[in-house]
């Protein structure tokens, strides 16, 4: 996996296109400077008593700045984004016979487990590649909240200049690391991690795509995929990730060693550990896509590589025939 790249500079891992105006009302400011502190790209300087907004072409509209602020001083609106893509050649749609079979997956998976939410298809789409017919939003999003907004049906296609966390975007590959996120700064700010050292291990140890390798997030229900995904993403309760579980393995016996620490939950751990490993991954949520999205906190998530649905769709098929009925009926359940 290779490591970030330290010596990334602002303008590297500035989203293109992207134009916000950060205002601070100064009758709200105390002078606190933890705007200055808490964002990830320098926008803010301190040359003066009370902070300036020094350079508004670098923000990226995370809104870091305005959720930190104790006096609720400060507001961040977008005034523009153009479509970086309007040049861009289109891909062909997918042909009707991978429409068909995502469909029926996303039908298994839904009926046999009893799943609330759509099945979500991901799709990394690489650099120079065309791209699909995905609408790119009008708002930015960050990129756990997109994958939310794909299992209630909509159909997103983020570039750099729509996603709204530098952490994803940069984990994603879409843009370089900003600095103060490489070297684990800003997570000792946000009281995540007990010291630099732990905050730069942490950093280290999670994988990431080299920058600027993918132009696009694509999100969708994956009954109604767009693109071909890389990895489909599940949305459910403990029980019905512990059958996913065991029909990835129901041919197999195979165990899985899971990569889950509550940090990069979307990015890093439903997404990039099945894309970049084949293996199906599970993970609790982290403070920022629970902080961020409307996920229950009964929720856990799955990512499963594409190339093993085939696998996991027969096992479910098959524990769903005695195994999953029996097992939700209790027939060990002893006389209370
Ligand atoms: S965080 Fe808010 S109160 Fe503190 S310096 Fe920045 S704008 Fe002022
Ligand atoms: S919105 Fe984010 S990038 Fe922009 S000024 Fe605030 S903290 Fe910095």
């Amino acid at each position: 996996m290779e490591l970030i790249d330290q010596s990334a500079t602002r303008q590297d891992s500035t989203p293109q296109q992207v134009s916000y105006t950060i205002e601070i009302d100064p009758a709200k400011c105390v002078n606190c400077s933890l705007c200055v502190a808490f964002c990830p790209v320098e926008v803010f300087t301190e040359a003066t008593a009370t902070p300036q907004v020094a350079h508004p072409e670098l923000c990226w509209g995370c809104e870091t700045c305005a959720g930190q602020c104790p006096q609720g001083a400060i507001k961040v609106t977008a005034t523009g984004g153009a479509d970086p893509f309007s040049n861009r050649e289109k891909a062909a749609p997918l042909p009707a016979e991978r429409h068909e079979l995502f469909a029926e997956w996303a039908t298994t998976l839904k009926d046999i487990l009893r799943l609330r939410w759509e099945p979500v298809a991901i799709s990394l789409i690489p650099a120079g590649d065309p791209l699909p017919d995905v609408p790119i939003p009008a708002e930015r999003l960050r990129y756990c909240q997109s994958l939310m907004a794909a299992r209630r049906g909509r159909r997103l296609m983020l570039p750099a200049n729509r996603h709204a966390c530098p952490d994803g975007t940069s984990i994603l590959g879409l843009t370089a690391m900003p600095a103060k996120l490489a070297s684990g700064e800003l997570y000792i700010l946000f009281h995540k991690l007990d010291s630099i050292e732990a905050a730069q291990r942490m950093v280290h140890e999670r994988p990431h795509l080299k920058p600027r390798t993918i132009d696009a997030t694509v999100v969708t229900p994956l009954a109604d995929a767009a693109a071909e995904p890389q990895v489909v993403a599940v949305f459910a309760q403990p029980e019905q990730i512990m059958w996913l579980c065991m029909s990835a393995s129901y041919y197999t016996g195979h165990r899985f060693d899971f990569h889950a620490s509550g940090y990069n939950a979307q990015c890093v751990e439903t997404t990039l550990i099945p894309y970049t490993t084949g293996e199906p991954n599970i993970s609790f949520g982290c403070y920022g896509c629970r902080a961020s999205s409307d996920i229950g906190d009964d929720l856990m998530f799955m990512g499963i590589p594409v190339d093993l649905m085939p696998t996991v769709v027969r096992g479910l098929t098959e524990l769903g025939k005695k195994a999953i009925p029996q097992s939700r009926a209790k027939i060990y359940l002893p006389p209370m």
